[in-house]
Parts: structure tokens; C-alpha cells; sequence
């Protein structure tokens, strides 16, 4: 993760404090002194305020060197829940997590993305209310709204933009739907996104750029660049599905965006799924890909490595682009098996040049089906723990309130 910086806050306030210590770098009265150059006296005053709203607990005593040990701090991850979707074409994963990004309770479901906004966040509305009451928590709990969706998304306004498979959906105001209900911030992204941050947050926090590849029906990327996802000027940034791959295969082929040879018309799900129909197969869609893999079926194997070889091409370039520490592959073609990242593997260490290679490693999602819906959750977390959402929640409430509750 991004080192941060307290001397960047205006004042070192309590928000401020809270960062220094859920990173790690301040858990004890001296180590906070040392870290903001604080008298002692003002960073005790700190502490009580983030334990008097309920944000601190005591987390035991460190080693002493000698006299009485100090007591350590830690940030109380019940001090709130937060409520997380990852909507896909077809399918959606719904969770409730704690502030520290653990899932207290979730579920799945089957929806049709392109019946619209009213049906399919009506259905979503309905479950978080299950979910919260499942986990004995009340609307006042929930700290904030995290949302995937499969297509692009204007960030700041959480509205999607164009979204090809979303008919209906152009420019809806999803955070809208929750508002009123909840009045906390709810915030949209991309599906890619969302599962690049959460794989990044829970597994490669000590890395500072990550590109996180999905390979399912189409292919996209999330990229992370010092600890953030980069979306880029237009939230198109690794939009790497709609890069031509050269060769003579890639001439034939017609991109459902209209343009000749894109990497997600050869080597998509989708793409995969049609051409084993061809050749007699009964492959309907990327599942039915990944089981005929997982099955041992040979053709099916070998479209997965080429397909992994052709993303390889892609991302060969975007590694000498961006110079990732790690790649990781998700998507259900990832979860086929090991022929898909051999594929990637072999071209990427081949072609990308040796500087940008020499720490690189790629591996497979650890999340799998989860990574969208943790993602989802790390956005929102990220926002509400910041140093000034929090001292601006602290400043809102009236004396003797808490503003947030304890767990
Ligand atoms: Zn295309």
C-alpha cells in the first residue's frame, strides 16, 4: 500500500491518527509521538476521542524493554458494517463485511443485468436487508454501499456510462437508489476494478503496482498504480480487451466493438465457447469452456493456452508499460486450470524485457468468486476511513454522541 503520509493532513487530527494506526506504523503512545512530532498530551487527547466514538480498542501490551509495558492500540473492525454487490451479466455475489473487509455474511444470485436498474438494485436493496438482519445488524450499522457492475462507470458519479450488455442503465444515479434509505456514500465502479482492489488489499498491500487480469466472457484489466486503482482520464484504463493482437488469426475476426482482431474476439470466453461449438462441441458459454478443460478434453486444453499465450501478447506490452511487481489472472477461464496463466507465463517472460521482468510474478486470483464483492467492500472502506471523513464524522456529531457505533 501507498505509504502515507501524516505531515500531508492539514492537521493532525484524530482521522489522522486512526491511519498511522490501522497501517501498522503507530500502535503505541510513543511510536504516535514519534510519528506526528505531537506532545504527548495532544495525542493522548486523539485516542480518547477515536475511543470515545468507538473506532480504537486496546489490543494488549507490547514487549517492554524494561518498566511497564505499553499498551498497544488497534482499530476496532465492528465499528461499523458495510454493504457490498458485485453485480455481473447473469449473476450477482452480495455481501455484508466488517470495516476490516471480512465477510459476516453473503450470498449469491441469479439476475439478468439487462432487465435494468429498477428490478435488478430493487433485488439487490431487498437482500442487504436480509443479510443485515442475518448478522443482527441494524440500518445504523451500515457505513457505506459498495457496487460492482460489468461496464463502464463514471466513478465520481457512480453512473454508468454506454455499458454495452446493460440496456437501460446509461447514466442511472445507482447511489441514489440507497441514499435515502441509508445516507451514507455509496460508491460505483467497474467489476474489474473492484475485484483488482480487492485482490491488491488483501493479498499484495506490500506491492505498489498490480495489473489484475479478468478472463471470463471478455477480458478486461484493473490496474493499480502506488496503492490505487488508475482509471485514467475517461475510466477506460485497462480496457485491454479491445487491443488488436497481430497475426494473420486476428484478420478473420470482428469484435462485437466493430473493430478487426480485438484480443477478447480471439481469446474470450465467449470466443473459446463458439469455437469449440464449431468444432461440435457442446459449449454454450465460458463455463461450459472451463469444464470441457477441466475435463482433460484436448481441444479445449489447447484453446485455453493459446488463449493465455494471445493475452500474454497484450500484457507482455503492458509490462514493459506499467512494470508491475504482479500480475494476478481471475476470471472463470482462471479457474480452468494451470494452462491459461502457462499460456500468459511463456509470452510475458518471452517478449517483456528482462528489467520489467525480473520480480515479476504472475499468479492466479486467491479470491476467485469473492474478489469482487472484498473489492467493493475496500473502496468504500478506503473513503470513510480517510483521515478527513473521519475528523468531518467526528465534527458532525453533537457531544456525547457517538460517530460510529461500537461493535
Ligand atoms: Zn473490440
Amino acid at each position: 500500500m501507498a505509504t502515507y503520509d501524516p505531515r500531508s493532513a492539514p492537521l493532525f487530527g484524530p482521522g489522522s491518527m486512526l491511519q498511522l494506526i490501522r497501517s501498522g506504523d503507530g500502535t503505541t503512545r510513543a511510536e504516535l509521538v514519534a510519528h506526528t512530532g505531537l506532545a504527548r498530551s495532544t495525542v493522548a487527547q486523539r485516542l480518547d476521542q477515536l475511543f470515545a466514538h468507538g473506532l480504537l480498542r486496546e489490543a494488549g501490551e507490547s514487549e517492554s524493554t524494561g518498566g511497564r509495558p505499553p499498551m498497544m492500540f488497534a482499530f476496532n473492525h465492528d465499528a461499523g458494517v458495510i454493504l457490498a454487490a458485485d453485480l455481473g451479466a447473469t449473476h450477482a455475489r452480495l455481501a455484508l463485511t466488517n470495516l476490516g473487509g471480512e465477510v459476516l455474511a453473503e450470498e449469491t444470485g441469479e439476475i439478468e443485468i439487462a432487465r435494468g436498474p429498477e428490478e435488478v438494485l430493487d433485488w439487490a436493496d431487498e437482500r442487504f436487508h436480509v443479510l443485515l438482519r442475518e448478522a443482527g445488524r441494524g440500518d445504523a450499522d451500515v457505513r457505506g454501499i459498495g457496487i460492482g457492475v460489468p461496464g463502464p462507470v463514471e466513478h465520481a458519479t457512480g453512473r454508468p456510462r454506454n455499458p454495452p450488455i446493460m440496456p437501460g442503465w446509461d447514466a442511472y444515479p445507482i447511489p441514489e437508489r440507497f441514499t435515502d434509505r441509508y445516507n451514507v456514500p455509496v460508491l460505483v465502479d467497474n467489476d474489474v476494478n473492484i475485484m483488482a482492489l480487492g485482490e491488491y488489499w488483501m493479498q499484495w498491500t506490500e506491492m505498489d503496482h498490480l495489473l489484475f487480469v479478468k478472463v471470463g466472457t471478455g477480458i478486461g484489466c484493473g490496474v493499480v498504480v502506488d496503492g490505487a486503482i488508475h482509471r485514467g482520464a475517461d475510466g477506460a484504463a485497462g480496457d485491454i480487451g479491445h487491443i488488436r493482437v497481430a497475426g494473420p488469426q486476428a484478420d478473420d475476426v470482428t469484435c462485437a466493438c466493430g473493430n478487426v482482431g480485438c484480443l477478447e474476439a480471439l481469446a474470450g470466453g465467449r470466443a473459446m465457447a463458439a469455437r469449440l461449438s464449431s468444432e461440435g462441441f457442446a459449449a454454450a458459454d465460458s463455463r461450459a469452456v472451463v469444464d470441457l478443460a477441466r475435463a482433460g478434453e484436448p481441444a479445449a486444453v489447447q484453446l485455453v493456452r493459446e488463449s493465455g499465450r494471445l493475452i500474454g501478447e497484450v500484457l507482455a506490452a503492458s509490462v514493459n508499460f506499467v512494470n508491475p511487481s504482479v500480475i494476478v489472472v481471475g476470471g472463470d477461464i482462471a479457474q480452468a486450470q494451470e494452462q491459461l496463466l502457462a499460456g500468459i507465463r511463456e509470452v510475458v517472460y518471452q517478449r517483456s524485457l528482462p528489467l520489467a521482468t525480473r520480480h515479476l510474478r504472475i499468479v492466479r486470483s486467491q479470491l476467485a468468486d469473492r474478489a469482487g464483492v472484498i473489492g467493493a467492500a475496500v473502496m468504500v472502506i478506503e473513503r470513510v476511513l480517510s483521515p478527513a471523513a473521519i475528523d468531518a464524522a467526528i465534527a458532525a456529531v453533537a457531544p456525547g454522541e457517538r460517530a460510529f457505533a461500537a461493535g
